[in-house]
């Protein structure tokens, strides 16, 4: 008897039910080795008062398991709980969300009918860290974070996904020509993994353009490796794009654990109806297989789905007259998937998924083990400035300190002290930045008493401080980006 792998099942809210019955019987008849067991998050766990979502055995299974094959949930917007997706992205480490977008022409519409890239996501970091703050009356911020082990993992991942899935070239896509230190950091990283893959192209485009060409010349991209908030919205354009949201399955991958699903929602407008297409989250299912090293299972699988989607038997939401010949339920369309196990697609190209001894991709993010010579030599003092205009404001604090000048003043980055063609800002949030030298080749050390004795001159004079941001140093090189005019 072939060992089973345990599995966790999370059925999910809305048709979660309905399409996570049909994805299991299509892998049980397929003879998956699977041994699911099932836990309840989600909607109905937050009505009983758990605002996680998850219920403690959940967690407990997933130790177990390390796998979770998952139903959409039900997420409010705008307030109420937070979503268990990102909880369970965070908790569980899964740093790499895999997203392919594929057509499936002519039975799903798209200008792109060779369309065949995959999207992947950095999961746990820049934006998506959630800290924001409320600076002033008018001024909010939120904080991007990226850190070199992150761009690391994800982008060895990348490189390793294409090798193992025989794609030719990795595209990275940054904004690095405005946010030249965290976006600078992914773009570097990213150039010095592709080194270590000299049998796989690379290329780099700017996000802006780099999206515009995934609408309009998809076919061109195999693998596209971005940071969090773009490769959300590029995951959904590209989906968009290849015209299959609905077909389209997700991994969101981590070194100890994987969660599986698929893209679209809990589609409540359509719940309990059992006309809901299965296909996303089978897809998932079959990414899921390919991570559990069943990938015979998950050629078997995939190869009659496309035959079923060839044959013209559709679900509602992809029938039509000229390219189906049966509109079915979702029940019914699981079992025509099961009637073609075993059979290859003529029109498609049939997959064909390798036994690989690496199944999982682990990628680490390289702990550095010699440690730069990190020096403060400035800080940046952020204040409401409802007392002087700029020039009176330059005038009182440029004497404050006996350690560092005051080199520039700036409000939402643009210079208005010294020498600013600005008369009032439009805001009254503005950064002092304070250099122990105005040179940066000849920045010298200073205290962290120096920045307490200057915070407690600027409270002398009745300055609002909203927040400091010391300057670094590292090896000489400066850790912060030059103000505007620097
Ligand atoms: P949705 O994807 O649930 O639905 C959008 C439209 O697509 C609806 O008309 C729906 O009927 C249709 N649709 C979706 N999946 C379908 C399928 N398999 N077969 C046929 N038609 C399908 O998006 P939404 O309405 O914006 O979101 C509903 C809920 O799902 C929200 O609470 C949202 O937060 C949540 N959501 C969860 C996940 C997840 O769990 N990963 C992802 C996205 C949205």
């Amino acid at each position: 008897m072939p060992i089973k792998t345990p599995i966790t099942v999370a059925y999910g809210d809305g048709i979660g039910p309905e399409i996570m019955t049909a994805t299991l019987k299509i892998l049980i008849a397929a003879n998956a080795q699977i041994d699911p067991e099932v836990i309840e998050v989600g909607e109905k766990i937050y009505l009983e008062g758990n605002t996680t979502g998850i219920p403690q055995s959940a967690w407990e299974s997933l130790k177990r398991t390390k796998v979770l094959l998952k139903g959409p949930i039900t997420t409010p917007q705008g307030g109420g709980y937070k979503s268990l997706n990102v909880t369970l992205r965070k908790t569980l480490g899964l740093f790499a969300n895999v997203r392919p977008c594929v057509a499936y022409y002519p039975y799903v519409p798209t200008l792109h009918p060779k369309m065949d890239l995959v999207i992947i996501r950095e999961n746990e970091e820049g934006t998506y860290t959630g800290i924001e703050h409320r600076q002033t009356e008018e001024v909010y911020q939120c904080l991007k974070i990226v850190t070199r082990p992150g761009c690391e993992r994800i982008v060895h991942y990348a490189f390793e996904y294409a090798r193992k899935f025989n794609r030719k070239k990795v595209t990275c896509l940054t904004k690095d020509n405005i946010m030249k230190m965290t976006d600078g950091l992914f773009h570097q990283v990213f150039n010095e993994i592709a080194a270590q893959y000299p049998e796989i192209q690379h290329e780099h485009y700017i996000i802006d353009i780099g999206t515009a060409l995934v609408a309009a010349r998809p076919e061109r991209f195999e693998v596209i490796v971005t940071s969090n908030l773009y490769g959300d919205i590029l995951s959904d354009v590209a989906a968009q794009v290849a015209g299959s949201v609905g077909l389209a399955g997700s991994a969101n991958v981590g070194n100890h654990m994987a969660m599986f699903e698929a893209i679209h929602g809990s589609a409540p407008d359509i719940a309990g109806k059992q006309i809901a297409n299965p296909s996303g989250l089978l897809n998932g299912a079959i990414q899921m297989l390919i991570h559990i090293n069943q990938p015979e299972t998950a050629t078997i699988i995939e190869n009659a789905w496309l035959k079923t989607l060839e044959d013209g038997i559709h679900t509602a939401d992809i029938y039509s007259a000229e390219n189906s010949k049966q509109k079915v339920t979702t029940d019914e369309f699981a079992d025509a998937v099961i009637a073609r196990l075993g059979e290859k697609p003529t029109y498609f190209k049939p997959v064909e998924y390798k036994q690989d001894v690496r199944s999982k991709i682990e990628c680490y993010g390289e702990i550095k083990k010699s440690h730069s010579k990190k020096e403060l030599v400035g800080v940046d003092i952020f204040i409401e400035n409802t007392k002087f205009t700029p020039n009176e404001l330059g005038e009182k604090i440029s004497k404050l300190s006996d350690s560092m000048q005051l080199i520039v003043i700036t409000s939402r980055g643009l210079k208005i002290w010294p020498d600013s063609m600005i008369d009032a800002p439009d805001t009254n949030q503005c950064s002092c930045r304070f250099q122990s030298s105005p040179d940066i080749k000849h920045l010298k050390t200073i205290s962290h008493q120096d920045i307490i004795h200057l915070l407690q001159e600027f409270e002398k004079i009745g300055l609002d401080v909203i927040k400091t941001e010391n300057l670094y140093t590292f090896d000489g090189t400066v850790g912060f980006t030059l103000a505007q005019g620097q």
